[in-house]
């Protein structure tokens, strides 16, 4: 892979909080960022050279922005592969996994293949199908679409083959997968980091809460159980970045339960339960996602303190900067969204302890 020197163009497509900590890190790298995003606006702006306005599926429009810059990088992984896939040499991570990631079914066979685990699944296309697999995977279970879920959207649980009916329509009768419940103790997730010429690196596995489908906190060093599972999700992890030959930082989600680590599900880009990193480790996740596509060499993901601790400050919650800037050592983010609406993440605070 070519080098894309410091003082060169970064293109992201996709324009909320993410796009905004990449071009932050990026900046201090020397790069300049340039977001495309179908919004007229977003948390990436202010900290971005440039924005530009265009649908997602606007292969042409998409394909003029990509000429304005060096190399290009997505943020946001609902997006059409088809346009992005007319950029190839000059988008990284490749849209081999972006099609994988955006299909709940495609990832569940995909991961299954390279051997991880994931909760038992069946592809369900109607009413009958989804009773058939209730039949064959028992209550409780998780119905989730399979295209277009995230912080728990598109889910429907069942608790008795009664539910079924109920559970369809919640989705919105679109295709999906069947689940059966995990049992898990904990959850956590690995975010790695790949180079163009094969290099890996993960940070330390974070324990992540989740309030109402949504991540609440990711806290490293996680506990024994999870600490234990880590280092056969980090060679899962790697087996998943490998196969796609991905460039860029890449998250899997695991539930930890007494049998080891279950496959829950992947994000083709840096992650929620990756924001600790900014402060919390020598090099964060978006830098490294940044001197990756940029074929510069990885920075070090150690530990920057004994312990770090994420909160998501979720709608309203983000209205209590002025207690959270009580504490002189905790790191606020706001991500500049102006509608604190219930369920909406706007910003985070992390706190390094024992530093
Ligand atoms: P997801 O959007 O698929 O990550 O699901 C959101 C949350 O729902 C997860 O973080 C879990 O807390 C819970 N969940 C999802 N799938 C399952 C499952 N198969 N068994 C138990 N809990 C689940």
């Amino acid at each position: 892979m070519m080098i894309v020197p410091p003082g060169s163009r970064i293109g992201i497509v996709g324009g909320g909080q993410l796009g905004r900590m990449l071009a932050m890190a990026a900046a201090r790298l020397g790069y300049s960022c340039y977001i495309y995003a179908p919004e007229a606006s977003g948390p990436a702006a202010d900290v971005s050279a440039g924005w530009t306005q265009g649908g997602y599926d606007d292969a042409s429009a998409l394909a003029a922005f990509a000429a304005t810059v060096d190399v290009v990088t997505y943020e946001f992984e609902n997006v059409p592969v088809a346009p992005l896939k007319l950029l190839s040499q000059r988008l990284h991570p490749n849209p081999a996994a972006l099609e994988v990631a955006q299909d709940r079914l495609v990832e569940k066979d995909f991961v299954a293949r390279l051997g991880l685990r994931p909760a038992p699944y069946r592809a369900v296309d109607d009413i009958a199908g989804l009773r058939a697999a209730l039949a064959e995977l028992g209550a409780p279970a998780i119905l989730k679409t399979r295209r277009f879920g995230y912080d728990g959207k598109g889910q429907a649980r069942l608790h008795s083959a009664d539910d079924a009916d109920a559970a369809w329509k919640a989705i919105g009768g679109r295709p999906a997968v069947l689940e059966g419940f995990i049992r898990f103790d904990r959850e956590f997730s690995i975010i790695a980091v790949r180079g163009a010429d094969g290099a890996f690196a993960t940070w330390n596995a974070p324990d992540n809460v989740h309030e109402a489908g949504i991540l609440a906190t990711s806290t490293v060093p996680a506990g024994a159980l999870i600490t234990s599972q880590a280092a056969d999700a980090v060679a899962m992890t790697r087996k998943v970045a490998d196969a796609l030959d991905y460039v860029g930082v890449l998250t899997v989600e695991y539930f930890a339960t007494a049998d080891g680590p279950v496959f829950n599900e992947m994000a083709p880009r840096v992650h929620n339960s990756g924001h600790w990193t900014i402060e919390g480790a020598v090099t964060c996740q978006f830098e490294n996602h940044v001197r990756a596509i940029c074929g510069l060499p990885l920075g070090s993901t150690d530990l920057a303190a004994p312990r770090v601790e994420m909160r998501n400050l979720i709608g309203e919650q983000a209205n209590d900067w002025v207690a959270i800037l009580a504490d002189p050592t905790a790191h606020l983010h706001l991500y500049g969204k102006s509608d604190p609406r219930p369920g909406r993440k706007m910003g985070h605070v992390t706190r390094l302890i024992g530093a």
